[in-house]
């Protein structure tokens, strides 16, 4: 199995290449073909699988098909991460395979400056990787706009419910157009998981590594 055969265009392609994966792991292998094709995605995988670029490259391929709706670059894709770690790492990783697309990519967390934040935001973002609990303050501030967000995802969801952010996801979900494609990822598919997807996802396909 290549990259070339899970449908990515060139210019994915490219910075794979150039980042030194050769081979997609598991987790690519079987949710690249589905998210391209438009489907909710319920993915469970866990840290060091590959599955930020299992949604990151799809998310890329589709902001850079579709034209945005928004002159403002509001952003169209929203990343949620629990930890201002993996907001970082996940931000970083989307930059590089994004890297021949011309994508702003913004990070949102806690325990730092809003200001700066604000800022970025108001430069234009399209994918905007975020805390929960940051994210509600940038909402009720009006300095994050939801309403052009096209790809929905939820990464390492059974810790974003362990450490309480479920109030949050739910409000943020609801600023978000009920059009719209979904990626949930999780390490298991417990009964609470199961219940984020019925409540946010429409007809999600199921992958496992
Ligand atoms: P993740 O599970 O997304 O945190 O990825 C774990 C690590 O594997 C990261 O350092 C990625 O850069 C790397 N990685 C992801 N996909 C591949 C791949 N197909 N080939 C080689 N390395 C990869």
């Amino acid at each position: 199995m290549t990259f070339e055969t899970l449908g990515l265009s060139p210019a994915l392609l490219r910075a794979l290449s150039e980042a030194g994966y050769n081979t997609p792991t598991p987790i690519q292998v079987q949710a690249i073909p589905l998210a391209l094709a438009g489907h909710d995605l319920l993915g469970g995988a866990q840290t060091g699988t590959g599955k930020t670029a299992a949604f990151g490259l799809p998310l890329l391929q589709r902001l850079s098909k579709l034209t945005p709706a928004n002159g403002a670059r509001k952003p169209r894709a929203l990343v949620l991460v629990p930890t201002r770690e993996l907001a970082v790492q996940v931000a970083d990783s989307i930059k590089a395979y994004g890297r021949h697309l011309r994508m702003n990519v913004t990070t949102i967390y806690g325990g730092a400056g809003m200001g700066p934040q604000v800022d970025n935001l108001r430069r234009g973002v399209d994918i905007l990787v975020a805390t929960p609990g940051r994210l509600i303050d940038h909402l009720e501030r009006g300095s994050a706009k939801l309403d052009a967000i096209e790809v929905l995802v939820l990464d390492e969801a059974d810790r974003m419910l362990d450490m309480g952010f479920l109030p949050a996801i739910k409000r943020i979900v609801n600023r978000v157009p009920k059009e719209r494609q979904t990626l949930l990822f999780s390490a298991t598919f417990e009964a609470r998981i199961k219940g984020l997807a019925m409540e946010f996802m429409r007809n999600p396909q199921q992958v496992q590594v």
